[in-house]
């Protein structure tokens, strides 16, 4: 009754959302500061409820073009998603053969063999060498390929010039998935403008603090995109998170200095946690990971736990050693090393 790929399924695991508001939160990085007040002012002031009785742009058309615009391109080179997870997902519909593969490296995002197995074609894991950076072997082949950069959970950036020249020799398409790139000193954007295999992907759930109303895009070549338009949902964005996303992507103020906020705490926590014997590793993201001198990140979790602070621990393989911990307010962030 049910198919056999669905039946032996691991799904992913979305990290905790504890309802009790005195738990400190670190465990999905999120953005611990609001959202934009225009976005605020967009859906209680501006938006006409009585427009919910009609179905929401299906091409999303002004969102597309503000964010077009915001990176020089077309918004024929854009496509908005329900976050960047659902356009991941039409990844793995558009690029992929039905007896092809999809390839990522490990560790990085635990969504993409999740992706892989929904689509039941071959996983191909790339396992990341010691020092995190990667050697592929001369005849890996996939039709598709996903790159978190900067990479999670590790919170390290790949070298620009390795992943351009894995772009420009790969068969297939490369997704460059930038769910967190506003907190790193730079992107792939000019590679998703110039060659034909790429698309770069991008979220409002982190840097826009808009988790909850579900928002990504994809930027790069005319015709990649337009294969995600023809298997895409009809209706895949509501009205609510266009209006919503509009408001945000025009207040880049905004969204920077909360940017810049995050980024300060992080490396006075990350130096902190040095000095204290952690291994810190250098973070070009909103988390940090990082991994206990005298106890094991296990340990460290529970720990925390008990003190009413979540952290993220991932008990497979290489992450087993470290611990996940989101950049908070810094009053959440001297909480937590009061905790420790
Ligand atoms: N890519 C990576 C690397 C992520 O960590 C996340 C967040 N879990 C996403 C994509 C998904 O983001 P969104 O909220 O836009 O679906």
């Amino acid at each position: 009754m049910i198919r056999k790929s669905v039946d032996r399924l691991h799904p992913y695991v979305p990290g905790e959302q504890p309802k009790d508001p005195s738990i400190i939160k670190l465990n999905t990085n999120e953005n611990p500061y609001p959202p934009s007040p225009a976005v605020t002012q967009s859906l209680l002031r501006n938006f006409d409820l009585a427009s919910l009785r009609k179905y929401p742009d299906p091409v999303a058309l002004e969102l597309r073009e503000a964010i077009a615009a915001l990176h020089g391109a077309d918004a024929a080179q854009v496509i908005v998603g329900n976050g960047s997870d659902e356009l991941l997902a039409y990844c793995t519909r558009a690029f992929v053969e039905p007896a092809g593969s999809i390839g990522y490296f490990e560790p990085s995002y635990s969504l993409y063999p999740v992706l892989s197995d929904i689509a039941d074609v071959q996983t191909k894991p790339m396992p990341l060498m010691d020092d995190l950076t990667w050697q592929m072997t001369p005849d890996y082949k996939a039709d598709l390929f996903f790159i978190t950069q900067p990479n999670a959970p590790t919170s390290m950036a790949h070298d620009k010039e390795t992943i351009r020249a894995f772009c420009e020799s790969f068969r297939g398409v490369v997704v460059v998935d930038e769910a967190y790139v506003d907190f790193a000193e730079f992107d792939c954007l000019d590679l998703a403008m110039s060659l034909p295999n790429v698309l770069v992907m991008r979220t409002f759930s982190k840097s826009y603090s808009l988790a909850g109303i579900r928002l990504g895009y994809a930027i790069g070549p005319e015709p990649l995109i337009e294969a995600l338009f023809k298997i895409k949902d009809s209706y895949n964005l509501n009205g609510l998170t266009q209006a919503a996303g509009l408001a945000a992507i025009k207040d880049q103020h905004w969204m920077k200095s909360n940017v810049a906020k995050v980024v300060a705490t992080r490396e006075r926590i990350a130096a902190h946690l040095s000095e204290r014997g952690f291994d810190v590793l250098p973070s070009q993201t909103n988390f940090l990971f990082i991994k206990p001198a005298d106890e094991t990140a296990e340990a460290l979790f529970r720990r925390l736990r008990e003190r009413k602070i979540i952290a993220r621990y991932f008990p497979e393989g290489v992450t087993s050693d470290f611990l996940r911990v989101t950049v908070g307010t810094d009053e959440e962030m001297d909480a937590f090393l009061a905790a420790l």
